[in-house]
């Protein structure tokens, strides 16, 4: 099947996105007069992350010094950088993307990739509908992208390149020759300034003569990796797929393969703490909480036991997991039979606004997370001690409901083997 492939490209990101904040408080528009986002302008120190069309005109460089821009163009209007306005900005053009194509790729803070492929029923006419992806973000949040389409992410991102700013562009497969052979090879994707130098050096100056041009001969220019992928580019051949975000975790797991075995309540309700913290630090790491809490016991025949809890509140506290924790494993391991491993799930996950700030098992606050690290793993080597070389497994993500019933159900399947 055909592929269809956008990539949308905020113009200017960062300043753009702090001009459209000023235009809506009623300030000038920074994109209409010389201007640029720099560190401290105060200090006179930082350098330019940005700059508008007007101070191009001023010759001022992305890169350079702030003082050196403001030398050049006295009138430089110099904003700060503000990193939680662009991530702001960011999701807000993403999700106008996600509210019409199928798999969203974002690139990097300003670009993404949208697979529309085997969309012609909704979308009959891609350029339209471009268009309207552009004007909607334009008219809703203040800013303008690019647009390019393509049958392949390389084209698409190519053709997002194009003349800027506000535009939509094409190329597709059919459109190479005319539209991308005629570029100077440095224009294209990943060709860098030696690979370019090198390629000049021979001869080859546009895309298309680097197309044309003999791999194996290519190979004794810029090497062979960089000639395959640089032919393969130069002919529009990409195959790579648009890759969709990591899906939300629908669980956190964590748990702890004992060489020696445990054989005491005390002992194993230790192990359930140290576990507890770190499977919950996970979580609230990303401002989930858990109905759900399951213990699972490994004998030392492998034989899994597990009990889980469906609570009537979410929670996401060492204290309040490890309290469910320890009756679980109270009424699972009655028989004290020694066990090999010991593990930790939390499941049914809700995203509600985080309850302020919460304690930890260590007393410290949840963003002093690094010395939180530090007093987890002290208590994991304090276990390491006491039980010699035990295997510490720590931090697993489940990334699917799926993956937990596998890992469950996988569990309880080598039970009925033994
Ligand atoms: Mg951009």
């Amino acid at each position: 099947m055909k592929r269809l492939i956008f990539h949308v490209d905020v113009n200017s990101a960062f300043l753009s996105w702090e001009a459209a904040r000023r235009v809506r408080r009623g300030e000038p528009d920074l994109r209409l007069i010389p201007s640029c986002i720099g560190g401290s302008p105060e200090s006179r120190r930082g350098v330019v992350l940005a700059k508008s069309i007007p101070a191009k005109q001023f010759d001022i460089k992305t890169g350079e010094p702030v003082a050196f821009a403001l030398r050049k163009c006295p009138s430089l209007t110099v904003a700060p950088p503000d990193f939680k306005l662009y991530s702001a900005c960011s999701k807000a053009f993403k999700d106008i993307c996600r509210s019409y194509a199928p798999v969203v790729e974002e690139f990097s803070i300003d670009e993404c990739f949208l697979d529309f492929t085997g969309t012609q029923h909704i979308y009959p006419d891609p350029i339209a509908l471009a268009h309207e992806i552009k004007d909607r973000i334009r008219g809703e949040l203040g800013f303008t992208v690019n647009v390019g389409i393509g049958e392949s992410k390389l084209c698409a991102k190519m053709a997002s390149d194009f003349e800027k700013p506000d535009r939509v562009h094409t190329l597709f497969d059919a459109e190479i020759p005319e539209k991308m052979w005629k570029l100077p090879v440095r224009d294209l994707l990943f060709v860098g300034g030696s690979t370019t130098r090198k390629l000049n050096e021979v001869g080859i100056r546009t895309i298309g003569e680097l197309a044309k041009a003999d791999l194996n001969f290519l190979k004794g220019i810029i090497g062979n990796k960089n000639s395959l992928q640089a032919h393969n580019y130069a002919n529009g051949i990409d195959p790579s797929p648009v890759r969709a975000q990591p899906e939300e975790p629908k669980g956190y797991s964590n748990s702890v393969t004992l060489e020696d075995d445990v054989r005491d309540l005390e002992t194993a309700n230790a192990i359930l703490l140290a576990l507890s913290d770190s499977v919950t630090r996970h979580m609230r790491r990303d401002g989930a909480k858990a109905f759900n809490v399951g213990v699972t016991i490994r004998y030392l025949d492998f034989k899994n036991r597990s009990h889980q809890r469906q609570l009537s509140a979410a929670i996401d506290t060492t204290n309040a997991v490890y309290e469910t924790a320890k009756q679980l494993l109270a009424e699972l391991w009655k028989d004290r039979r020694p066990l090999r491993l010991m593990g930790i799930s939390l499941t049914n996950l809700t995203k509600e606004a985080a309850a302020g700030v919460q304690l930890s098992l260590f007393g410290e606050e949840e963003r002093l997370d690094d010395k939180r690290d530090e007093a987890l793993d002290k208590t994991v080597d304090a276990l390491r001690g006491k039980f010699g070389s035990a295997i510490v497994r720590r931090g697993t993500v489940m990334k699917t409901g799926l993956n937990v019933a596998r890992k469950f159900n996988g569990e309880s399947d080598l039970n009925k083997n033994h």
